[in-house]
């Protein structure tokens, strides 16, 4: 199924920059009332960072064997939330968006893997495993609730990011 073109969002050059340049100018408008996001957006960095050394295990063991690479199949992109960590958290956004139109492969999606540093990844390329990363993380309990106990955290920092930040500067 073919989704229309106008459901990625900021999908050339001109609109990406737009965005990115008006979630800064907004955050620098209200930097005093977004103490709380600031702190948000700390707290789901260290979560991340924490569960990164994992998730570059889990592709060590997955992916070298994999013939069905998710990322050059990955209908995948930046959205709101993922704009608005990257700004709150001091982390450089991708210079594109991932996707420009229908059919594409992610821009980022190299031989090697992805080309961004995982903080700049959107959220759905960390939050998704694929089932051969999930068997091996299953071999590990301990590690396997610690990386999910993580992920719902983050997701749930992101919503409350997100909220209060529109509460914020309505
Ligand atoms: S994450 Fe899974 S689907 Fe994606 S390349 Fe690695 S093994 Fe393949
Ligand atoms: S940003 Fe990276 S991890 Fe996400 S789909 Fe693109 S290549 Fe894959």
């Amino acid at each position: 199924m073919t989704a229309p073109l106008s459901a990625i969002p900021w999908n050339t050059p001109a609109l990406w920059c737009e965005a990115n340049a008006s979630l800064a100018d907004a955050l620098r408008t209200h930097w005093s009332a977004l103490a709380g996001n600031h702190r948000q957006a700390r707290q789901a960095r260290r979560l991340l960072e924490s569960i990164f050394p994992r998730m570059d295990i889990l592709c060590e063991q997955a992916c070298p064997a994999c013939t069905d690479v998710c990322c050059q199949r990955a209908w995948v992109w930046a959205d709101f939330r993922d704009l608005l960590f990257f700004h709150l958290a001091g982390i450089p956004p991708p210079e594109r968006q991932l996707l420009s139109q229908p059919g594409d492969h992610c821009r980022y999606a190299g031989p090697d893997g992805c080309r961004l540093e995982r903080l700049q990844r959107p959220f759905v390329c960390t939050w998704y495993l694929c089932p051969a990363q999930m068997r091996h993380l299953r071999q590990t309990p301990a590690e396997m609730k610690k990386v999910s106990e993580s992920l719902q955290l983050i997701k749930r920092l992101r919503r409350e990011m997100e909220a209060s930040f529109i509460e914020a500067v309505a």
